[in-house]
């Protein structure tokens, strides 16, 4: 049977987008699609361009759309306490292709406002570090663990944390980024799964089992709480400003 080349693209196009389709289903958690029997199971590979084995690979328009689908998938959330008292889900922003992503706790009352992560006080001074290591808050991403204000701006609870912090682990996993700034005691716990302090663990990188390297420093909040903390957190991101040119 002979085919024409305009057949073949279009066949291939077809087969592109049901790769991509069956990727973003798999994201939101669907392993088994419905059809008249028997029904056929979503397997790692149907992902696309090998996204299953390295999402790096991934082009970024791609990951936006995955982003956009754990969005979607957090939906008007009600599945810890902290949806009372918020004005706005702040899911993350940036680039979906980061090399660098910022991890802060969770949002305060102007990023509860305005739906985006670190645009108060806090927010700007993290802006002028990004600033400091030659990028621009568009080259990176920022998420933080729980993704609603806790009231009064009280520490996340346990339960808190753990109900949210799947779906900030699906933006990395979406992200791949080389490395993470884990901003403050919070982000750190969570993000290395320890109960030791931000003093004891700041300063050099801890490599999570997916290869990502975390880098823990101060949170913007304390540095201006205690300016002389500024330096050893100067200090840090010399460390990941060079970790981050050396992976370029
Ligand atoms: N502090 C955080 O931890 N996150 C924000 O988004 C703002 C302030």
């Amino acid at each position: 049977m002979h085919f024409s080349d305009e057949w073949k693209q279009e066949a291939l196009a077809v087969i592109a987008s049901v790769r991509e389709y069956l990727g973003l289903q798999k994201l939101r958690g669907m392993h088994t699609i419905p059809c008249a029997s028997p029904s056929v199971t979503v397997r790692e590979n149907t992902l696309p361009y090998s996204a299953a084995k390295n999402p790096a690979h991934l082009p970024a328009n791609l990951k936006q759309t995955q982003l956009q689908a754990i969005r979607e998938d957090i939906g008007d959330c009600r599945r810890c306490r902290l949806h009372s008292s918020r004005k706005n889900i702040v899911f993350g922003v940036g680039n979906p292709d980061a090399r660098l992503v910022f991890v802060g706790e969770g949002p305060g009352a102007d990023e509860d406002v305005q739906g985006e992560p670190f645009v108060g006080k806090a927010g700007q001074l993290l802006t002028r570090i990004i600033e400091a290591i030659k990028l621009q808050r568009a080259d990176v991403y920022i998420a933080n663990v729980v993704k609603c204000r806790p009231p009064g701006n009280r520490d996340p609870q346990d339960d808190e944390i753990q109900t949210c912090i799947p779906f900030l682990k699906k933006q990395l996993e979406v992200i791949q980024p080389h490395i993470i700034c884990a901003l403050g005691r919070i982000a750190t716990r969570a993000l290395l799964n320890t109960q030791q302090s931000i003093t004891t663990l700041r300063g050099r990188f801890h490599e999570l089992p997916n290869g990502i390297k975390v880098m823990p420093t101060y949170h913007p909040s304390f540095l201006l709480r205690y300016p002389e903390k500024k330096r050893e957190a100067w200090e840090d991101m010399q460390k990941v400003q060079k970790e981050y040119l050396q992976s370029a």
